[in-house]
């Protein structure tokens, strides 16, 4: 376990702050640093690797009783890249070649830089990851490396890319590995073509969806291909320590945006497969920043994805945030405290805070610093030194640690990404419909995986499963959701589920294969409407959106109707499981305005599906309180987080029952000793 602060980003802090910085660091109780080491700085001369600002740091790091990070930054190129390697530019949807520049807040490197389908740029690259790691395995106060720092590849690259000549014989390849030949891809596609050389990737969104989504598809898959050649890279000299990277927001948040297709730095659950372990970025006091519930789901997405590894929250913010001259909130250290100890309490072993020092350069500069000029610096390192303190005092108890396997799941289908960003340009109805049900489950302090469509291995540990916006099933999935059900699991599914292929056709309602095993059929789009925009569900009443698709029943029990006599909801029986229809998409009219009716539908299924948890927590009205609770060995925790006024809390389990007050703004870890919960 370990909590850090990433402290180098070449050439900042200047050498002659190092002392003071790391000795106040470890005075303040910190495990670790983390340092930036970048291609572009390292290797300013080709062949030539420049390492000594990192080996001093390595050194005083030792001296002071301190560990380090290694955040290998091989997607800032160096200066010459374009120089060495001709023609290795990537080459954007309007044919253009790339320029690249620094980053906006890097001061040293190119971005985009060359292509890594370019082999010679793809294999110097590996060479500044084996020589990194060559120099630093051996160091004994190394923890371990972050190996790609938030999936980046394409940043500043100012249009869609890439469609270098490299990159299209690169697709075209793995188009023919999946389909097995033109011919498998003409049968897939629904064309004739008479060339590969005529197959070209989607060249924007609004198009017809097919080589759209394939070409999304692929450049998640070479995302996941390209962390792999990363990590054997450092492997190959690094035998022992945990290789990790880290996204900007967990998957299910990829939406896409300006130049940018969704899920293209990768999917956390693919990307996982291939490393030791996965985290993420937070920044809650960032632009237009995010609530704890938003924090609990990002942490839950990443840890969902990297079950049986590793999860570290990677960068979590340090100072005030800044872009440009705008000025954000300072960062308190009550909520920066409760964000640590929510990690921990989910299962994160080990903080990384961005950053120490406030920024010095580019839009970022008098921003996101620990020590840094908010105000709040004095009384954030005060805090923080007591977290510091807990978390050594209980090492070894907070490292067994982990949350009780959740029996609630939320699946979460990339295909249906890829067709909504094809058709938009950003994946924004499939994104706010999984957020919809994982934030209604935070604000319902139910713990829950995150079930992505072809990791299913935990499926079965499930009681209920929610299908937000199930528009696309992938064929790999199928036959283990029916299997879920039939064993007695509950499966709550949205509007035209397996309406489209995933080429992104669509199916006419006889073609619905896993409707149909499911008996569900429908009997078309319908606009919305006052009489339809909301319903009552049981005692709950629930909103529409997007549309209603009002359902054909033959058997089952209709739950809901409209004021048309449109069936809204219903249930039916399969197996020993049941599935329950909704017409419209609750999770996606939740996600944007939360209210109390869609809480109550969450919790009532989850409920009456016998999900029970080992503890059985009462909170005030209105509190703040997060909990989570899970077993470290044979010691059984509950973390019980406060973000907000002093409150109560009453606390059973099997015949026992405890009232525990807390403190406002509060991190509590209880511990159950004979019958009794201990406070640590
Ligand atoms: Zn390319």
């Amino acid at each position: 376990m370990f909590i850090a602060a990433q402290y180098f980003r070449p050439p900042f802090p200047k050498q002659r702050y190092f002392e003071e910085d790391l000795k106040l660091m470890k005075k303040t109780g910190f495990t670790a640093l983390q340092l930036w080491v970048m291609w572009g700085w390292v290797e300013s001369d080709p062949g030539k690797y420049n390492f000594d600002d990192y080996d001093l740091l390595f050194d005083m790091a030792k001296k002071n009783g301190l560990k380090v990070i290694l955040s290998t930054i091989a997607e800032i190129h160096p200066f010459w890249i374009h120089r060495v390697v001709p023609d290795s530019n990537m080459v954007d949807h309007m044919g253009n070649k790339v320029i690249s520049s620094c980053r906006s807040e890097s001061n040293v490197g190119l971005t985009p830089g060359g292509c890594t389908d370019n082999p010679k740029v793809k294999e110097l690259m590996g060479s500044f990851l084996e020589a990194a790691a060559k120099r630093y395995a051996k160091a004994d106060n190394l923890i371990g490396w972050d190996c790609w720092n938030e999936f980046r590849w394409n940043v500043n690259a100012d249009g869609y890319v890439c469609y270098c000549p490299h990159t299209l014989k690169a697709f075209r390849e793995w188009l023919s590995g999946e389909h097995g030949g033109l011919k498998g891809i003409n049968e897939a596609w629904q064309r004739r073509y008479t060339s590969f050389q005529d197959i070209l990737p989607g060249k924007t969104f609004g198009r017809t969806y097919t080589e759209m989504m394939e070409f999304e598809r692929f450049l998640t898959k070479r995302a996941t291909e390209h962390i792999a050649f990363r990590y054997e890279r450092i492997r190959k000299y690094d035998k022992t320590r945990v290789i990790s990277a880290h996204g900007a927001s967990p998957a299910i948040s990829m939406g896409g945006n300006d130049f940018e297709h969704t899920l293209s730095r990768g999917n956390d659950f693919e990307l996982t497969d291939k490393l030791d372990g996965c985290g993420c970025s937070h920044f809650p006091f960032g632009g237009g920043g995010f609530d704890f519930n938003e924090f609990g789901f990002r942490v839950e997405a990443v840890r969902s994805a990297a079950r049986g590894k590793t999860m570290w929250v990677s960068e979590l913010q340090g100072g005030s945030a800044r872009w440009g001259i705008d000025v954000h909130k300072s960062v308190t250290p009550e909520a920066q405290n409760n964000w640590v100890w929510n990690g921990f309490s989910r299962g994160a072993k080990g903080i990384i805070f961005w950053c120490w020092r406030d920024e010095v350069f580019g839009v970022e500069s008098s921003g996101f610093g620990l020590t840094g000029n908010d105000g709040l610096e004095k009384e954030r390192l005060k805090a923080l030194s007591v977290s510091c303190n807990k978390m050594r005092e209980h090492e070894k108890l907070f490292d067994g640690y982990m949350q009780d396997d959740p029996q609630v799941g939320i699946f979460f289908e990339p295909d249906t990404y890829y067709m909504k960003w094809a058709e938009k340009g950003h994946a924004d109805d499939p994104v706010e419909s999984v957020e919809g049900y994982a934030r209604a489950l935070e604000k319902l302090n139910i713990s829950y995986d995150i079930v992505e469509s072809s990791h299913l291995k935990y499926l079965n540990n499930l009681k209920v499963l929610f299908m937000p916006w199930p528009l696309i099933v992938n064929k790999n999935a199928k036959t283990a959701l029916i299997d879920f059900v039939k064993k007695g699991g509950t499966l709550v599914v949205e509007s035209e589920m397996d309406a489209y292929t995933s080429l992104g056709f669509y199916n006419y309602p006889e073609d619905r294969t896993l409707a149909a095993a499911f008996g569900l059929s429908d009997e078309g789009r319908r606009q919305l409407n006052n009489k339809n925009s909301a319903f009552i569900l049981g005692t709950n009443k629930l909103k529409s959106a997007t549309w209603i698709t009002p359902l054909k029943f033959e058997d089952g029990e209709v739950l809901a109707k409209d004021a048309d006599g449109n069936v809204l909801a219903a249930e039916k029986k399969l197996g020993n499981g049941k599935i329950i229809a909704l017409a419209t998409f609750c999770g996606k009219a939740y996600s944007g305005s939360p209210y109390t009716g869609f809480e109550g539908f969450v919790k009532s299924t989850v409920e009456n599906s016998g999900v029970k948890s080992f503890f059985d927590i009462k909170r005030e009205k209105n509190s703040g309180v997060q909990w989570r609770t899970g077993l470290s060995g044979k010691e059984r925790l509950l973390f019980l987080i406060n973000n907000g006024k002093s409150a109560k809390v009453t606390v059973s389990w099997n015949t026992k029952k405890q009232i525990i007050p807390l403190k406002a703004w509060s991190w509590n870890v209880f511990n159950l000793k004979k019958g009794t919960l201990v406070k640590k």
